[in-house]
């Protein structure tokens, strides 16, 4: 009996000691954030790759970090390395080696090991995978935003910034790029490497590439851009420009911030496969190569977000590069910066455009999307892990934020704006700063009360409502709906009666605005020049007269304006569908701007296959694709006959339609337009998910016919998702299952898009709730933009009721998942929560 209870005893102390003992968290916390900063400094690390000829063998590695240390405690000293023990090869510190505890993702080093002042830990393991992205000809890292962790040890959180002397060894035929020059040296059939010292970065900065790549040097810039392409006509025709844009965003930067090009050497690479537009690892942005090289064909608008994405990146090299955000959640600072910037620095490039017309349309819409939406989240986000911050961005940081920004300038004034921008820039230069720091800055240059605007804008979530009544006065309320805040802001409403009034409108604080209206006043254009943020109301009367008159208004802003508003409109159900996509098709043929005409024929396309029944598309189908060919045909200007050529291939549905694809796609008819071997592809795809005659004959042939190795080898994998066979189907859906396949994220983008193609709506339906299981596994192994990607995919198109209910069923059966998951599911979710509330309503309407 004795002995029991001191077997007990023991048993209870032991768990009682292994309960308490300290254990790390996975990922980077915040605490361990905060407590690594306040021990290290002046970090560097010596980090050498041996990079085989297979890309199947493993990636040696050895990392020399030298640090300053404070003594804190008798805490271990945690070095992040996510990968499994047996990666980790030697450790040793200040020269000795040493057994060290590898546990949750971390090296914890013994407090005891190291000295007050300079370390020096060495560490060689084998380099993980996840973020080398390897294929068989080149690699590249992506490690933005904790994945350096993933691949290499080392203290990876954003204020550590750290100098990279980075070396590597490759196969002879390979060329790299890092952040910095490199002295090149071969050695039997390898080719090593030795790049400089870096300025200081945070680990999610430091990046490399090495592959089969062909260069090219800009002889006035000395810039070289690295690229795959194979059609060497096609690169001819891009380069001059690509280099000169780039050249353009540096000098305007340099200019705008008395600052000079924060970095050593600026070079760029294109990689067929890159997760994003682009990367702005300093001195060497990584871009996707299909974001740069146009077809020749590219609309303007096309040419336009080139010239933004270029100058974005290169916006980063100051905002979010020279200055960091101290943690992951002020991300949106260093995106918003990069927009803004990129939207100032665009227009002298284009000044055949309507610049206001284009931030309207570049911004508001994507950002309403989220906003409208259950899933719409504050600008500033809370982020108590690293490894969560993939889920922080979105539409609200890229396009909410950048219309917060331009309020802000209007409120403070150019001037004002751009020397609290420099003083901030200046004085945490190569280092890190908050979003209150920058207040700060700012407030030394203005009177305005930032409180006030600050609450509203950063840190509340949802559009504002615009409420509004006319009698003897009109009298606006802007308020958000949920919490009943002011929102500061500038913008017009038009009165239209016997004559016609325009009235500017400063919200300032909570008593609104009110100004005497004449009596004759009947109906309003609200919102007038676009520069309002938020849901406009408007009496029927109103919303009728907007729609039947919008084609013929002169203004491009005011058009694309009232548009935005009837979009809003339409999907509250306060106008109809059928009565707008008329008003669409008028547009069409009268409409020459090419931004609005873009966005009103993708407004069409929504319309015609969420907001449509399927027996109502069938009677509709001959009369958009008659008028969509009419007017391609008769369209001399190149980017909208591109424009209206992109609607017909996603829309066209009617027999002759579908025999206008087919004949696109044989080369039997162009309308003058240049049909790239990207478009044949994508006639292919869209032909073959229409299940039209003959279809896996033609994507057969297109493979067959397609020369780029890397399309072709995109191709192979996508037409799994588009066979005329649904067991086929259901295997490809299968296979996503394994993280492998889904390595290259756009190709898997684009399947989940044929798969879910409202055509197949009512097979597909079922693979909905299994992908949403998925949802957390692919926000851990996929990139930051990828799990919004695949829940939008799989939900957004859809309008029926079962797949509101898989949603719906989904959400209910799991109220663990994080926040920010559901939030990105709520917003991808919400055109096909108003589409079904909106089409049962009609149903109950007929009946
Ligand atoms: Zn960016």
């Amino acid at each position: 009996m004795k002995s029991i209870q001191f077997l007990l005893l023991l048993f209870l102390s032991i768990l009682f000691f292994s309960c308490t003992q300290e254990k790390i968290e996975k990922g980077v916390s915040y605490e361990l954030a905060q407590s690594r900063k306040e021990s290290i400094k002046d970090v560097q690390y010596a980090l050498h790759f041996d990079i085989p000829f297979n890309q199947n063998e493993n990636i040696a590695g050895k990392n020399i970090i030298t640090f300053v240390y404070s003594k804190n405690a008798s805490k271990n000293l945690y070095i992040d390395f996510n990968e499994k023990g047996d990666h980790l090869k030697t450790v040793k510190v200040n020269q000795k080696a040493t057994d060290v505890v590898f546990e949750n993702e971390h090296i914890a080093i013994p407090a005891h090991l190291l000295s007050e002042g300079k370390n020096e830990i060495e560490i060689e393991f084998t380099a993980g995978d996840l973020s080398l992205n390897r294929n068989d000809e080149y690699l590249y890292t992506l490690f933005v935003p904790d994945r350096a962790s993933t691949c290499f040890p080392g203290f990876d959180q954003p204020d550590l910034k750290a100098s990279f002397a980075l070396s590597l060894s490759i196969p002879d035929e390979w060329e790299a790029i890092s952040n910095q020059k490199a002295e090149i040296t071969l050695a039997g059939n390898k080719k090593n490497y030795q790049f400089l010292p870096t300025k200081p970065l945070s680990t999610y900065q430091f990046a490399f590439a090495a592959g089969k790549f062909e260069k090219a040097t800009d002889p006035v810039s000395g810039m070289t851009m690295y690229y795959r392409e194979t059609d060497s006509t096609k690169v001819a025709a891009n380069l001059e420009e690509i280099f000169q844009l780039h050249s353009q965003s540096l000098d305007w930067l340099k200019d705008y911030t008395t600052i000079s090009y924060p970095f050593s050497k600026f070079d760029f690479a294109l990689i067929p496969t890159f997760q994003y537009g682009g990367m702005e690892h300093p001195g060497s942005i990584f871009y996707r190569e299909s974001s740069l090289i146009l077809e020749p064909s590219a609309s303007v608008n096309q040419r336009m977000r080139r010239a933004s994405l270029i100058a974005h990146e290169t916006a980063h090299m100051w905002f979010g590069n020279l200055v960091t955000m101290k943690w992951f959640e002020d991300v949106w600072l260093k995106e918003v910066f990069a927009n803004f910037m990129a939207a100032k620095i665009v227009n002298p490039q284009f000044p055949e455009i309507n610049h206001d017309l284009r931030f309207l349309m570049a911004h508001y819409p994507s950002a309403y999307e989220i906003d409208r939406s259950a899933g719409s989240h504050p600008i500033q986000q809370k982020l108590d892990n690293l490894k969560n911050a993939g889920t922080l961005y979105g539409a609200i940081i890229y396009q909410k934020a950048p219309i917060m920004m331009r309020n802000l300038e209007t409120m403070m004034g150019e001037e004002s704006f751009q020397n609290g921008l420099r003083d901030y820039l200046a004085q945490y230069s190569y280092s890190n700063a908050t979003w209150d720091d920058l207040v700060n800055s700012l407030n030394k240059f203005t009177d305005k009360d930032l409180a006030l605007w600050n609450k509203a804008w950063i840190k509340s979530k949802g559009m504002p409502d615009v409420a509004y009544t006319l009698d003897d006065n009109l009298t606006i309320r802007v308020t958000n709906d949920s919490i009943g805040l002011v929102w500061p802001q500038t913008f017009q409403y038009e009165l239209v009666g016997d004559q016609h009034e325009v009235k500017d409108i400063i919200i300032s604080d909570p008593t609104g605005y009110t100004a005497p209206a004449t009596p004759s006043d009947l109906r309003i254009v609200p919102n007038y020049n676009g520069r309002g943020y938020g849901y406009f109301a408007a009496d029927e009367q109103s919303r009728n007269n907007m729609l039947a008159t919008v084609n013929s208004v002169e203004a491009p802003e005011v058009r694309a304006a009232m548009w935005i508003n009837i979009w809003e409109y339409v999907l509250r159900g306060e106008l109809e569908a059928k009565k707008t996509m008329e008003t669409i098709l008028a547009g069409m043929a009268t409409e020459k701007d090419p931004l609005i005409l873009e966005y009103i024929t993708n407004r069409m396309s929504n319309i015609f296959w969420q907001f449509t029944t399927q027996e109502d598309r069938q009677l509709i189908s001959a009369k958009i694709d008659d008028t969509l060919f009419d007017l391609m045909a008769l369209e001399k200007d190149i980017s909208l006959k591109r424009i209206l050529f992109n609607c017909f291939r996603q829309t066209a549905s009617s027999k002759e339609g579908i025999y206008n694809l087919k004949k696109f796609w044989r080369d039997e008819m162009t309308l003058g337009l240049e049909i790239s071997e990207q478009d044949h592809i994508e006639l292919a795809y869209e032909i073959t998910v229409r299940d039209a005659e003959g279809s896996d004959e033609i994507l057969a042939t297109q493979l067959k016919n397609t020369k780029n190795p890397d399309r072709k080898e995109a191709m192979q994998f996508i037409m799994g998702s588009l066979s005329s066979n649904e067991t086929d189907r259901d295997a490809f859906f299968e296979s996503l299952k394994d993280p492998k396949n889904r390595e290259h994220e756009p190709w898997v983008l684009k399947a989940l898009g044929f798969l879910h193609h409202p055509l197949r709506a009512q097979q597909s339906v079922k693979y909905i709730q299994p992908s949403l299981e998925m949802l957390e596994e692919i926000q851990l192994t996929g990139d930051i933009f990828f799990p919004k990607g695949w829940v939008e995919q799989t939900v957004s198109t859809y309008q029926s009721k079962e797949a509101a209910d898989a949603v719906n069923l989904f959400l209910n059966n799991n109220p663990n998942l994080s926040q920010n998951l559901k939030n990105k599911l709520l917003q991808s979710a919400d055109p096909l929560f108003r589409a079904e509330k909106i089409l049962s309503s009609k149903q109950t309407q007929n009946m």
